[in-house]
């Protein structure tokens, strides 16, 4: 995907002027990369790492295949997140992605002992991505890989957002409740059995509608194979049912 003018310059302006925070353009410490640790003291931890049964992993507990979810932030708690994450899609700003991105490959190095054979960034919309000029969660991505010690091949454009339309009757009810978002593989499905755990990467999780949906559609085609492949989700921020 080629870079808009605009983000051309933030490159320029990242590689020539002092080092400046993304969010509140005070100077960074050598140690710190893109946001500043002041700013991220505003974000409200989900701290799930501590808890041995997460509520979020109900969200997927369908899929026996999942073996891990870890989100960052809570999203109601942490305006100043709130605001960044608008900016990073709406203000051609992919770069506020890519460090995020890497707090949260941080947490996972630290914290999971994930073994990430690939790194699966949530499709968006084509129409989407063609306004935007670029998909936020591949720049999420981007960040995450940095920090992880093998880093992961990231498997951009093989899975594709399309209007749901498969065969619905072998579906289970489960996967049928989440068939009205569509995937196809771009790929033939050797190509992705290649990687035996992927972690797929998500900016806001919700009810997990979206990444349901992906999952129902990964089920449907590698059929009995799925179980022997380990999924691992990863989101920035949990915007958690009940709240806000
Ligand atoms: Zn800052």
């Amino acid at each position: 995907m080629p870079l808009r003018i605009s983000q051309w310059l933030t490159q320029l302006y990242t590689a020539f002027l002092p080092r400046l925070c993304l969010i509140c353009n005070h100077l960074l410490l050598p140690s710190e990369k893109g946001i500043c640790a002041r700013c991220r003291l505003y974000f409200a931890p989900t701290l799930l790492h501590r808890q041995t049964k997460p509520l979020l992993e109900r969200l997927f507990q369908y899929f026996p295949f999942v073996k891990g979810v870890t989100v960052l932030w809570y999203y109601h708690d942490s305006p100043l997140l709130q605001q960044v994450l608008y900016r990073m899609k709406y203000g051609q700003n992919p770069y506020l992605g890519l460090y995020l991105g890497r707090f949260l490959g941080e947490s996972i190095a630290l914290h999971y002992q994930w073994e990430i054979a690939a790194i699966l960034p949530m499709p968006i919309h084509p129409r989407r991505l063609r306004q935007r000029g670029f998909n936020q969660c591949e720049w999420i991505a981007r960040g995450i890989r940095t920090t992880l010690p093998n880093k992961p091949p990231i498997l951009s454009h093989i899975v594709q957002r399309t209007r749901f339309r498969g065969p619905m009757s072998r579906l289970a009810v489960h996967q049928r409740l989440h068939a009205s978002i569509g995937f196809r593989l771009t790929v033939p499905k050797q190509i992705l059995r290649l990687y035996r755990s992927v972690l797929i990467v998500d900016d806001v999780i919700t009810t997990g509608t979206t990444i349901s949906s992906l999952l129902a559609y990964l089920e449907s085609v590698f059929d009995r194979d799925l179980p022997s492949m380990e999924i691992y989700i990863g989101g920035l921020a949990w915007a958690k049912r009940g709240k806000g």
